[in-house]
């Protein structure tokens, strides 16, 4: 069944178990520089903003990572 990623930037607590996820599954290193997702907090607000890179591969595993719902997995809309 095709999945895609579902992002709701309200739901981050700003952990970073997302970029750590991306950088030890794609490079093998636990350094945040080095993932394709990354977490900016704004001061003001109090959020996050949830920002991914042009070499994101889709493999989701940041999804899949994410305790707080921010990103998540859903079946693909009509699939
Ligand atoms: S979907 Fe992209 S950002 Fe997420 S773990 Fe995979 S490569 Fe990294
Ligand atoms: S998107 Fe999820 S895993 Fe990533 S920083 Fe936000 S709460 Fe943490």
């Amino acid at each position: 069944m095709p999945q895609e990623m579902v992002i709701n930037p309200g739901k981050c607590t700003g952990c970073c178990t997302c970029a750590l996820t991306c950088a030890i599954t794609n490079h093998d290193e636990f350094d945040l520089t080095k993932a394709y997702v990354s977490i900016a907090r704004n001061e003001f607000a109090g959020t996050f903003a949830i920002t991914f890179s042009s070499l994101c591969r889709h493999c989701k595993k940041c999804a899949l990572a994410c305790p707080s719902g921010a990103l998540r997995v859903v079946e693909a809309a009509g699939a």
